[in-house]
C-alpha cells in the first residue's frame, strides 16, 4: 500500500538502488493530489483521460498514483501498474506517456519496474531480472545488455526533452 509522499520516497529510494550501477537517477518532484474520480481505473478510457485532466510536468516522468487498476486485457484482474501511452483522442496528448502505480496491488519494487519499460526494456524470461513479467519475480537484476538499453533511451528522452539532465551533488 502506496499512501503519501513518505511511501513514495523509499520506492524512489529503491529504485535508486537498483539503478544504482546506470546513468538515471531519480528524484521526486511536485506531489499533487489526484481527483477522487480518478483514483480507481477500469478502461483504457479511464487511463487516457487522466492525461486529459491532468497536465504534463515538463521534463519530467509523470507518475499517476491512483488505489487501484483494472488489467484492461484481462476482466476480474488487477495491474501493479503499467507504463502507458495516450491513446485518446486528443492530437495534443497523441506522444503523453506515463507512469501509472496502485496502491493497492504494487509492491516495493513496482515503480522501478515501471521505470525500465519507461526507458524502453522489454519483459524478460529470468524471475531473478527486475522486468520479469510474471508475480514470480524473484530479484531486481538488470543484465549490461539492458543497461545499455537504458543508457541509449536515456539520451533520446534527454534528447526529446521528455527528462532533463541534472547534475550530481559534487559533479
Ligand atoms: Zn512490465
Amino acid at each position: 500500500m502506496i499512501e503519501g509522499k513518505e511511501a513514495l520516497l523509499e520506492r524512489v529510494a529503491l529504485a535508486n538502488k537498483i539503478y544504482g550501477n546506470t546513468r538515471l537517477c531519480f528524484e521526486i518532484g511536485e506531489v499533487l493530489p489526484l481527483p477522487t474520480e480518478m483514483l480507481d481505473l477500469i478502461s483504457r478510457n479511464d487511463r487516457n483521460s487522466l492525461a486529459e485532466n491532468v497536465p504534463s510536468p515538463g521534463k519530467m516522468i509523470q507518475v499517476f498514483l491512483v488505489r487501484s487498476a483494472r488489467d484492461v486485457d484481462k476482466p476480474d484482474g488487477w495491474i501493479a501498474g503499467v507504463h502507458w501511452q495516450y491513446g485518446g483522442k486528443q492530437k495534443m496528448q497523441e506522444k503523453r506517456r506515463f507512469i501509472i502505480l496502485s496502491s493497492m496491488h504494487s509492491n516495493g519494487e513496482t515503480l522501478a519496474h515501471e521505470l525500465g519499460h519507461w526507458f524502453g526494456l522489454q519483459h524478460q524470461k529470468e524471475v531473478s531480472n527486475l522486468m520479469c513479467g510474471s508475480g514470480f519475480r524473484t530479484g531486481i537484476l538488470l543484465s549490461k545488455e539492458q543497461i545499455k538499453i537504458l543508457h541509449a533511451n536515456r539520451e533520446g528522452a534527454l534528447e526529446r526533452k521528455e527528462i532533463e539532465a541534472r547534475r550530481a551533488a559534487g559533479e
